[in-house]
């Protein structure tokens, strides 16, 4: 493999910091997100597999959220009012772990024990091993009930930290992910922002086969959330909508993100689209180059 992208410094960030320069911004994110989509890259050729396919379609989202909006400090990942990030889509671990690195709260070398043995780092989200890791996943519609008990937790100590949660289109079948919906909602926990990663696949295939979601916003309206859907690859869409929400008071918020399986990387965006995308060994140097030479346009 070749080395891991190097991550850039990173102090405490407060909300609004990188908010000066709209240009500015978007580069830096835009950047962070290439370094997240290396990351994993190089992560999935160590294992020779790995959710790749949601990890490059998720790494704007993640980008935006880890080097944008959220409060933490990379030394101190059980900081008390540090904004909690919960990951119930177990299987996108591959892509929070360059999300952490990035967000300096693990060392970027580290990424290279990625699912092997003794790792910090195991395939699926696990909140024992990992700093950073809020909550232990892969047994999706857990995610949401957590994050409105913590959000309750945090506004009884006057806490002002936020939760986000990171849904997949395919948790939106889980009952358990509607009924914290309800309540949340019941609760008015405007410290709670969902994220719904629609990229219209779960493991049984396309979601519109599978189970029929949409209209998506309509069902987050209709159980008292403020709503909204953007592009997920779009970064300066992202940062705006990020934006609004985190004014937003009376009622917990949602991100609805329609991603692309794949983004960044032609070669595995064009490919049927797959659950668990396979990736030949010589294919992954191939995707490197594709990514380098979009960041480049
Ligand atoms: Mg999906």
């Amino acid at each position: 493999m070749t080395s891991l992208s190097t991550t850039p410094a990173t102090a405490v960030r407060e909300v609004g910091e990188g908010q000066k320069d709209d240009a500015q911004r978007i580069e830096r994110i835009r950047q962070a997100a290439y370094r997240i989509r290396r990351n994993a890259l190089d992560m999935g050729e160590v294992q020779g597999q790995g959710y790749i396919g949601q990890a490059l379609g998720v790494a704007d989202v993640l980008a935006v959220v880890y080097t944008d909006q959220l409060r933490y400090r990379p030394e101190d990942p059980h900081w008390a009012d540090r904004d909690r990030f919960l990951l119930s889509i177990g299987h996108y671990a591959i892509a929070l772990y360059a999300a952490l690195a990035e967000a300096g709260i693990i060392p970027v070398e580290e990424l290279e024990s990625y699912g092997s043995d003794d790792s910090r780092l195991p395939m699926s989200g696990m909140a024992s091993y990992t700093p950073g890791m809020e909550i232990s996943g892969g047994s999706l519609g857990h995610g949401l009930g957590v994050a409105t008990g913590m959000a309750l937790g945090l506004r009884h100590l006057g806490n002002p930290a936020r939760v986000f949660n990171l849904l997949s289109d395919g948790e939106l079948d889980e009952g358990s992910t509607w009924e914290a919906a309800m309540a949340c909602a019941h609760h008015g926990l405007d410290n709670v922002t969902a994220i719904v990663d629609v990229n219209a696949l779960q493991a049984d295939g396309p979601t519109a086969g599978v189970l029929r979601t949409e209209p998506v916003v309509d069902k987050w309206r209709a159980f008292g959330w403020h709503a909204l859907r953007v592009d997920g690859n779009d970064v300066a869409a992202l940062v705006s909508a990020f934006d609004e929400l985190r004014e937003h008071r009376g009622s917990p918020a949602v991100l609805i993100c329609d991603t692309r399986i794949g983004s960044g990387v032609p070669l595995l965006e064009n490919r049927e689209k797959a659950h668990f995308m396979r990736v030949e060994e010589h294919e992954w140097e191939l995707a490197r180059t594709q990514l380098q030479e979009g960041l480049a346009r």
